[in-house]
């Protein structure tokens, strides 16, 4: 096992951002696993699968194959092939990965693939259960959060720089209630791991929090 670095905290909280500056600065891979999950929930509606038809998404786990490549120094998402980085960031698909991710065969399945990508690699790796079961070995634990209307703002603030126009109160609304669920469900919920370090960056800018990231882990390096 290489070194790791788990970054969980809740949604819009900052994590996909500060994990690539932190990934580059630090020479590690970074890896996104809500777009792992996200890329479960396209294919389910693709073939419109419900969270209830376990054996349908059984056969779609055994069949699917999500990869990861640097493209135009872009991260790029691929789903069986297809470039699938701009269609699992609608808001169909961000509503529909949450309740997908409540569903055990999925998460495990996940689980399995994030810690078989970890197996020879240096990672910095987000999510939600990074730290508390996917590796609760992390060399460095972070948990990162804001208040909801910061974390709403930011999102609001993204998706007009990419052209998605949402409102803001519907991103507050599916920022407040996907924190509900991703904290709430049985299986792996959010929570902050009690070795994780709690950065708030209600306030801060993204480079101030990688900068806070970065010392953290390079303090953790130092007293190995
Ligand atoms: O991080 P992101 O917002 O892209 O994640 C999409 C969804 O995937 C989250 O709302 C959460 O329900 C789920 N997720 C998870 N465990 C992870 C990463 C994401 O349950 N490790």
């Amino acid at each position: 096992m290489g070194f790791i670095v788990a970054v969980d905290g809740t949604a819009g909280s900052g994590k996909g951002s500060i994990t690539k500056i932190v990934a580059e600065k630090l020479n590690l891979v970074a890896i996104d696993t809500g777009a792992m999950y996200r890329c479960v929930a396209l294919a389910m509606l693709e073939k419109n699968i419900k969270i209830e038809e376990t054996g349908k998404i059984e056969e779609l786990l055994q069949n699917i194959k999500i990869e990861f490549f640097d493209k135009d120094g872009e991260k790029k998402v691929f789903l069986n092939g297809e470039d699938v980085t701009k269609k699992i960031r609608t808001v169909e698909v961000t509503e529909y990965a949450s309740p997908v991710a409540t569903v055990k065969i999925v998460r495990e399945h996940l689980v399995k693939l994030q810690r078989e990508m970890a197996k020879s690699i240096d990672v910095i790796m987000e999510g939600r259960d990074i730290g508390t079961n996917v590796f609760p070995n992390a060399d460095v634990k972070i948990y990162l959060d804001a208040t909801p209307e910061e974390r709403a703002q930011r999102r609001f603030k993204q998706n007009k720089e990419n052209g998605i126009d949402t409102p803001y109160e519907e991103i507050l609304k599916n920022v407040i209630d996907r924190d509900y669920r991703d904290s709430h469900r049985e299986l792996s919920p959010l929570i902050k791991a009690p070795d994780a370090i709690y950065i708030d960056s209600t306030g801060m800018t993204v480079e101030e929090e990688a900068n806070e990231v970065i010392k953290i882990i390079k303090d953790k390096i130092k007293n190995k």
